[in-house]
Protein backbone atom coordinates (compact mmCIF):
# COMPACT_ATOMS: atom_id res chain seq x y z
CA UNK A 1 0.00 0.00 0.00
CA UNK A 2 0.73 3.60 -0.23
CA UNK A 3 2.43 5.97 2.65
CA UNK A 4 0.59 8.98 3.37
CA UNK A 5 2.78 11.71 4.39
CA UNK A 6 0.89 14.00 7.29
CA UNK A 7 2.16 17.08 8.89
CA UNK A 8 1.56 17.40 11.94
CA UNK A 9 0.84 14.86 14.87
CA UNK A 10 -1.91 16.30 16.91
CA UNK A 11 -5.18 14.83 17.15
CA UNK A 12 -6.32 15.21 13.61
CA UNK A 13 -3.30 13.84 12.37
CA UNK A 14 -3.83 10.82 14.89
CA UNK A 15 -7.30 10.52 13.47
CA UNK A 16 -6.29 10.60 9.87
CA UNK A 17 -3.27 8.08 10.34
CA UNK A 18 -6.28 5.59 12.21
CA UNK A 19 -8.89 6.24 8.70
CA UNK A 20 -5.70 5.67 6.59
CA UNK A 21 -4.69 2.05 9.02
CA UNK A 22 -8.00 1.06 7.96
CA UNK A 23 -7.88 1.41 4.61
CA UNK A 24 -4.68 -0.65 4.33
CA UNK A 25 -2.34 2.38 4.32
CA UNK A 26 0.51 3.51 6.20
CA UNK A 27 1.31 7.08 7.67
CA UNK A 28 4.18 8.75 8.25
CA UNK A 29 4.15 11.68 10.55
CA UNK A 30 6.38 14.46 10.66
CA UNK A 31 6.18 16.71 13.35
CA UNK A 32 8.69 18.90 15.88
CA UNK A 33 6.97 17.60 19.08
CA UNK A 34 8.27 14.84 21.09
CA UNK A 35 5.43 12.39 21.77
CA UNK A 36 2.47 14.05 19.86
CA UNK A 37 -0.98 12.05 19.78
CA UNK A 38 -0.40 10.86 16.31
CA UNK A 39 2.73 8.86 17.37
CA UNK A 40 0.73 6.26 19.03
CA UNK A 41 -0.49 5.45 15.76
CA UNK A 42 1.31 6.57 13.10
CA UNK A 43 3.44 3.88 11.28
CA UNK A 44 6.44 6.09 11.49
CA UNK A 45 7.16 9.27 12.99
CA UNK A 46 9.47 11.93 12.28
CA UNK A 47 10.48 14.36 15.35
CA UNK A 48 12.03 17.33 13.65
CA UNK A 49 11.12 21.40 13.03
CA UNK A 50 10.54 22.59 9.66
CA UNK A 51 13.93 24.17 9.03
CA UNK A 52 15.66 20.78 9.13
CA UNK A 53 15.84 20.71 5.70
CA UNK A 54 17.34 17.06 6.13
CA UNK A 55 14.81 15.55 7.66
CA UNK A 56 11.88 17.20 5.42
CA UNK A 57 13.78 15.55 2.52
CA UNK A 58 14.10 12.35 3.75
CA UNK A 59 9.99 12.51 4.93
CA UNK A 60 9.23 13.98 1.39
CA UNK A 61 11.13 10.74 -0.38
CA UNK A 62 9.41 8.46 1.81
CA UNK A 63 6.11 9.31 1.06
CA UNK A 64 3.81 9.02 -1.78
CA UNK A 65 1.50 11.58 -0.62
CA UNK A 66 1.03 14.38 2.09
CA UNK A 67 -0.99 16.47 3.42
CA UNK A 68 -1.34 18.06 6.61
CA UNK A 69 -3.70 18.57 9.77
CA UNK A 70 -2.73 22.52 10.26
CA UNK A 71 -2.21 25.15 7.70
CA UNK A 72 0.19 27.50 8.78
CA UNK A 73 3.32 25.13 7.22
CA UNK A 74 6.26 27.24 6.61
CA UNK A 75 6.36 28.13 3.08
CA UNK A 76 10.01 27.22 2.65
CA UNK A 77 9.35 23.48 3.82
CA UNK A 78 6.20 23.90 1.39
CA UNK A 79 8.87 25.02 -1.77
CA UNK A 80 11.45 22.03 -0.35
CA UNK A 81 8.51 19.06 -0.04
CA UNK A 82 6.65 19.95 -3.37
CA UNK A 83 9.71 18.74 -5.72
CA UNK A 84 9.26 15.44 -3.86
CA UNK A 85 5.67 14.46 -3.46
CA UNK A 86 2.28 15.77 -4.29
CA UNK A 87 0.81 17.93 -1.90
CA UNK A 88 -3.20 17.78 -1.43
CA UNK A 89 -5.01 19.99 -0.46
CA UNK A 90 -2.73 22.14 -3.27
CA UNK A 91 -0.76 25.18 -2.48
CA UNK A 92 -3.46 27.48 -3.86
CA UNK A 93 -5.72 26.94 -0.72
CA UNK A 94 -2.54 27.02 1.52
CA UNK A 95 -1.96 29.98 0.73
CA UNK A 96 -5.21 31.83 0.74
CA UNK A 97 -6.32 29.89 4.09
CA UNK A 98 -2.85 31.22 6.14
CA UNK A 99 -3.50 35.47 5.78
CA UNK A 100 -6.97 36.32 6.66
CA UNK A 101 -7.03 39.63 4.06
CA UNK A 102 -6.19 37.11 1.43
CA UNK A 103 -9.01 34.62 2.64
CA UNK A 104 -11.69 37.52 3.00
CA UNK A 105 -11.10 39.15 -0.20
CA UNK A 106 -10.80 36.02 -2.14
CA UNK A 107 -14.30 35.00 -0.92
CA UNK A 108 -15.62 37.71 -1.88
CA UNK A 109 -14.15 37.75 -5.14
CA UNK A 110 -16.29 34.62 -5.61
CA UNK A 111 -19.39 36.04 -4.85
CA UNK A 112 -19.93 34.95 -1.56
CA UNK A 113 -21.16 37.44 1.36
CA UNK A 114 -18.17 38.08 4.06
CA UNK A 115 -17.99 40.20 6.85
CA UNK A 116 -16.79 44.23 5.84
CA UNK A 117 -13.10 43.82 5.90
CA UNK A 118 -10.17 45.93 6.01
CA UNK A 119 -6.34 46.20 6.16
CA UNK A 120 -4.99 47.24 8.90
CA UNK A 121 -1.02 47.67 8.99
CA UNK A 122 -1.03 51.03 11.85
CA UNK A 123 -2.92 53.25 14.04
CA UNK A 124 -3.68 55.51 10.49
CA UNK A 125 -4.62 52.40 8.86
CA UNK A 126 -6.67 51.45 11.81
CA UNK A 127 -8.79 54.32 12.25
CA UNK A 128 -9.16 54.86 8.38
CA UNK A 129 -10.67 50.86 9.16
CA UNK A 130 -13.02 51.98 11.82
CA UNK A 131 -14.34 55.15 10.02
CA UNK A 132 -15.38 52.92 6.85
CA UNK A 133 -16.59 49.72 8.75
CA UNK A 134 -17.94 51.34 12.09
CA UNK A 135 -17.89 49.61 15.30
CA UNK A 136 -18.74 46.91 16.95
CA UNK A 137 -15.61 45.48 14.88
CA UNK A 138 -12.65 42.56 15.38
CA UNK A 139 -9.53 43.12 15.33
CA UNK A 140 -7.30 39.89 13.57
CA UNK A 141 -4.04 39.14 12.60
CA UNK A 142 -3.66 37.89 9.51
CA UNK A 143 -1.55 35.13 10.14
CA UNK A 144 -1.63 32.28 12.79
CA UNK A 145 -4.73 32.90 14.76
CA UNK A 146 -6.68 29.57 15.82
CA UNK A 147 -9.00 29.36 18.74
CA UNK A 148 -10.32 33.35 18.97
CA UNK A 149 -6.04 34.14 19.62
CA UNK A 150 -4.88 37.50 18.47
CA UNK A 151 -7.93 38.70 18.25
CA UNK A 152 -9.00 42.16 20.00
CA UNK A 153 -12.98 43.39 20.10
CA UNK A 154 -13.31 47.17 19.17
CA UNK A 155 -16.64 48.03 20.75
CA UNK A 156 -16.52 52.08 20.72
CA UNK A 157 -13.89 54.12 18.11
CA UNK A 158 -12.31 54.84 21.36
CA UNK A 159 -11.25 51.35 21.54
CA UNK A 160 -8.93 51.97 18.73
CA UNK A 161 -5.59 53.12 20.78
CA UNK A 162 -5.42 50.15 23.02
CA UNK A 163 -5.93 47.65 20.17
CA UNK A 164 -2.42 47.76 18.41
CA UNK A 165 -0.48 46.73 21.73
CA UNK A 166 -3.27 43.68 22.22
CA UNK A 167 -1.78 42.48 18.57
CA UNK A 168 1.71 43.51 19.57
CA UNK A 169 1.74 45.23 15.94
CA UNK A 170 1.23 42.30 13.76
CA UNK A 171 -0.37 42.69 10.16
CA UNK A 172 -4.31 42.47 10.83
CA UNK A 173 -7.76 43.13 9.30
CA UNK A 174 -10.62 44.65 11.06
CA UNK A 175 -13.97 43.20 10.49
CA UNK A 176 -17.15 44.47 11.00
CA UNK A 177 -18.95 42.43 13.63
CA UNK A 178 -21.35 40.30 12.41
CA UNK A 179 -25.17 40.24 13.89
CA UNK A 180 -25.12 36.21 13.05
CA UNK A 181 -28.01 34.24 14.85
CA UNK A 182 -25.97 31.31 15.43
CA UNK A 183 -23.11 29.70 13.54
CA UNK A 184 -22.58 27.09 11.32
CA UNK A 185 -19.84 24.96 9.48
CA UNK A 186 -19.75 22.45 6.24
CA UNK A 187 -17.40 20.04 6.15
CA UNK A 188 -16.95 19.45 2.21
CA UNK A 189 -14.54 17.05 0.54
CA UNK A 190 -13.55 17.19 -3.68
CA UNK A 191 -11.93 14.09 -4.87
CA UNK A 192 -8.74 13.70 -7.45
CA UNK A 193 -11.50 13.50 -10.09
CA UNK A 194 -13.61 16.75 -9.24
CA UNK A 195 -16.50 14.82 -7.18
CA UNK A 196 -17.53 16.96 -4.68
CA UNK A 197 -19.35 15.61 -1.11
CA UNK A 198 -20.50 17.51 1.38
CA UNK A 199 -21.92 16.41 4.75
CA UNK A 200 -25.03 18.40 6.30
CA UNK A 201 -24.12 21.19 8.22
CA UNK A 202 -23.44 21.27 11.95
CA UNK A 203 -24.50 24.11 14.07
CA UNK A 204 -21.34 25.30 16.61
CA UNK A 205 -21.30 26.68 19.28
CA UNK A 206 -18.10 28.46 20.88
CA UNK A 207 -17.14 29.17 24.64
CA UNK A 208 -14.40 31.17 24.94
CA UNK A 209 -12.58 31.39 21.51
CA UNK A 210 -12.80 27.44 21.40
CA UNK A 211 -15.60 25.09 20.24
CA UNK A 212 -17.53 23.66 22.49
CA UNK A 213 -20.24 21.69 20.65
CA UNK A 214 -21.57 20.55 17.36
CA UNK A 215 -25.54 19.42 16.85
CA UNK A 216 -26.61 18.19 13.68
CA UNK A 217 -28.70 18.92 11.83
CA UNK A 218 -28.46 22.31 12.53
CA UNK A 219 -31.37 25.11 12.78
CA UNK A 220 -31.26 25.59 9.05
CA UNK A 221 -34.22 25.96 6.69
CA UNK A 222 -33.60 23.64 3.54
CA UNK A 223 -32.43 26.41 1.58
CA UNK A 224 -29.86 27.66 3.85
CA UNK A 225 -29.01 24.25 3.68
CA UNK A 226 -28.54 24.23 0.01
CA UNK A 227 -26.80 27.52 0.12
CA UNK A 228 -24.52 26.11 2.54
CA UNK A 229 -23.43 23.10 0.09
CA UNK A 230 -23.12 25.54 -2.58
CA UNK A 231 -20.73 27.69 -0.83
CA UNK A 232 -18.28 24.93 0.12
CA UNK A 233 -18.92 23.54 -3.32
CA UNK A 234 -17.63 26.80 -5.12
CA UNK A 235 -14.66 27.15 -2.94
CA UNK A 236 -13.74 24.00 -3.38
CA UNK A 237 -14.13 24.05 -6.95
CA UNK A 238 -12.41 27.59 -7.24
CA UNK A 239 -8.92 25.89 -5.94
CA UNK A 240 -8.94 23.25 -7.71
CA UNK A 241 -9.14 21.38 -4.10
CA UNK A 242 -8.44 17.70 -3.51
CA UNK A 243 -9.32 16.71 0.25
CA UNK A 244 -11.83 17.97 3.13
CA UNK A 245 -12.14 21.69 4.07
CA UNK A 246 -14.05 22.96 7.12
CA UNK A 247 -16.22 25.85 5.99
CA UNK A 248 -17.21 28.05 9.18
CA UNK A 249 -20.70 30.21 8.31
CA UNK A 250 -22.84 32.41 10.01
CA UNK A 251 -26.31 32.13 10.02
CA UNK A 252 -27.66 35.52 9.49
CA UNK A 253 -31.30 37.05 7.97
CA UNK A 254 -29.43 38.44 4.91
CA UNK A 255 -28.42 34.77 4.31
CA UNK A 256 -24.97 32.80 5.18
CA UNK A 257 -21.93 35.06 5.53
CA UNK A 258 -18.58 33.11 5.34
CA UNK A 259 -16.19 33.37 8.38
CA UNK A 260 -12.84 31.36 7.45
CA UNK A 261 -12.45 28.13 6.08
CA UNK A 262 -9.82 25.82 6.95
CA UNK A 263 -7.75 23.57 4.27
CA UNK A 264 -7.69 20.16 6.28
CA UNK A 265 -10.25 17.96 8.26
CA UNK A 266 -12.26 20.19 11.06
CA UNK A 267 -13.16 19.85 14.68
CA UNK A 268 -16.90 21.03 13.61
CA UNK A 269 -16.64 17.48 11.40
CA UNK A 270 -15.68 14.86 14.55
CA UNK A 271 -19.43 13.79 14.39
CA UNK A 272 -19.00 12.76 11.33
CA UNK A 273 -17.16 9.61 13.01
CA UNK A 274 -20.80 8.39 14.35
CA UNK A 275 -23.43 9.76 11.83
CA UNK A 276 -22.33 8.89 8.79
CA UNK A 277 -20.60 5.68 7.44
CA UNK A 278 -17.31 7.12 5.72
CA UNK A 279 -16.41 10.18 8.66
CA UNK A 280 -14.36 12.77 7.18
CA UNK A 281 -10.91 11.28 8.10
CA UNK A 282 -11.75 8.49 5.96
CA UNK A 283 -13.03 10.45 3.41
CA UNK A 284 -9.75 13.09 3.50
CA UNK A 285 -7.90 10.36 2.95
CA UNK A 286 -9.77 8.55 0.28
CA UNK A 287 -9.37 11.81 -1.88
CA UNK A 288 -5.46 12.38 -1.08
CA UNK A 289 -4.79 8.79 -2.13
CA UNK A 290 -7.10 8.97 -5.35
CA UNK A 291 -9.52 6.86 -4.13
CA UNK A 292 -13.16 7.81 -4.91
CA UNK A 293 -15.02 9.80 -2.30
CA UNK A 294 -17.51 7.43 0.01
CA UNK A 295 -20.78 8.39 1.21
CA UNK A 296 -21.14 11.01 3.16
CA UNK A 297 -24.80 11.15 4.11
CA UNK A 298 -25.60 11.20 7.83
CA UNK A 299 -27.56 8.25 9.18
CA UNK A 300 -28.21 9.80 12.76
CA UNK A 301 -28.33 13.27 14.83
CA UNK A 302 -25.63 13.86 16.88
CA UNK A 303 -24.20 16.31 19.12
CA UNK A 304 -20.46 16.63 19.67
CA UNK A 305 -19.04 17.55 22.60
CA UNK A 306 -15.28 18.52 23.14
CA UNK A 307 -13.38 17.49 25.96
CA UNK A 308 -11.25 20.45 27.06
CA UNK A 309 -8.88 20.71 30.32
CA UNK A 310 -10.45 19.37 33.20
CA UNK A 311 -13.45 18.11 31.37
CA UNK A 312 -11.41 15.21 31.70
CA UNK A 313 -12.63 14.74 35.04
CA UNK A 314 -15.98 13.71 33.79
CA UNK A 315 -14.70 10.84 31.75
CA UNK A 316 -15.58 8.08 34.38
CA UNK A 317 -19.23 9.56 34.51
CA UNK A 318 -19.03 9.56 30.34
CA UNK A 319 -17.46 6.35 30.02
CA UNK A 320 -20.69 4.77 31.73
CA UNK A 321 -23.05 6.57 29.09
CA UNK A 322 -23.74 5.27 25.51
CA UNK A 323 -21.61 8.32 24.00
CA UNK A 324 -18.60 7.60 21.67
CA UNK A 325 -15.52 8.70 23.36
CA UNK A 326 -12.55 9.61 21.30
CA UNK A 327 -9.53 10.42 23.34
CA UNK A 328 -6.16 11.77 21.61
CA UNK A 329 -3.75 10.33 24.19
CA UNK A 330 -2.89 13.18 25.46
CA UNK A 331 -0.90 13.27 28.96
CA UNK A 332 -1.24 16.72 30.62
CA UNK A 333 -4.82 17.84 30.52
CA UNK A 334 -3.83 21.88 30.68
CA UNK A 335 -6.99 24.30 30.00
CA UNK A 336 -7.73 25.39 27.09
CA UNK A 337 -6.09 21.83 25.15
CA UNK A 338 -8.05 19.91 23.59
CA UNK A 339 -8.02 16.28 25.39
CA UNK A 340 -10.64 14.30 23.38
CA UNK A 341 -14.45 14.53 22.29
CA UNK A 342 -17.71 12.42 22.93
CA UNK A 343 -20.25 11.99 20.28
CA UNK A 344 -23.84 11.14 21.26
CA UNK A 345 -25.78 9.77 18.95
CA UNK A 346 -29.64 11.29 19.33
CA UNK A 347 -31.69 9.23 16.94
CA UNK A 348 -31.01 6.24 14.82
P1 LIG B 1 -10.78 28.83 14.69
O1 LIG B 1 -10.33 28.16 15.94
O2 LIG B 1 -12.17 28.48 14.26
O3 LIG B 1 -9.78 28.75 13.57
P2 LIG B 1 -10.08 31.65 14.68
O4 LIG B 1 -9.13 32.01 15.75
O5 LIG B 1 -9.56 31.49 13.31
O6 LIG B 1 -10.92 30.38 15.12
P3 LIG B 1 -12.53 33.04 13.93
O7 LIG B 1 -13.19 31.79 13.55
O8 LIG B 1 -12.31 34.04 12.85
O9 LIG B 1 -11.15 32.81 14.70
O10 LIG B 1 -13.33 33.74 15.10
C1 LIG B 1 -13.63 33.04 16.28
C2 LIG B 1 -15.08 33.28 16.65
O11 LIG B 1 -15.28 34.68 16.88
C3 LIG B 1 -16.08 32.92 15.57
O12 LIG B 1 -16.41 31.55 15.59
C4 LIG B 1 -17.24 33.84 15.94
O13 LIG B 1 -17.95 33.31 17.05
C5 LIG B 1 -16.54 35.10 16.38
N1 LIG B 1 -16.34 36.00 15.25
C6 LIG B 1 -15.29 36.00 14.40
N2 LIG B 1 -15.42 36.95 13.46
C7 LIG B 1 -16.60 37.55 13.68
C8 LIG B 1 -17.29 38.63 13.06
N3 LIG B 1 -16.80 39.30 12.00
N4 LIG B 1 -18.50 38.98 13.59
C9 LIG B 1 -19.00 38.36 14.66
N5 LIG B 1 -18.39 37.35 15.31
C10 LIG B 1 -17.19 36.95 14.84
MG1 LIG C 1 -9.44 29.91 12.07
MG1 LIG D 1 -13.02 29.92 13.16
Amino acid sequence: GATIGILGGGQLGRMLSVAASRLGLKTHIFEPEANAPAGDVAHKVTTADYEDAVALRAFGQSVDVITYEFENIPTSALDLLESLAPIHPGRAALATSQDRLTEKTFLRDLGLQTAPFADVTDMDSLNAAIAEIGTPAILKTRRMGYDGKGQARIMAPDDAAQAPADMQGAPAILEGFVDFSHEVSVIGARGADGAVACYDPGENVHEAGILRTTTVPARMTAAQRTDAVLIAARILNALDYVGVMGVELFVTPGGLIVNEFAPRVHNSGHWTQNGCTICQFEQHIRAVAGWPLGDGSRHSDVVMENLIGEDMDRLPDLAKTDAAIHLYGKAEAKPGRKMGHVNRVVKA
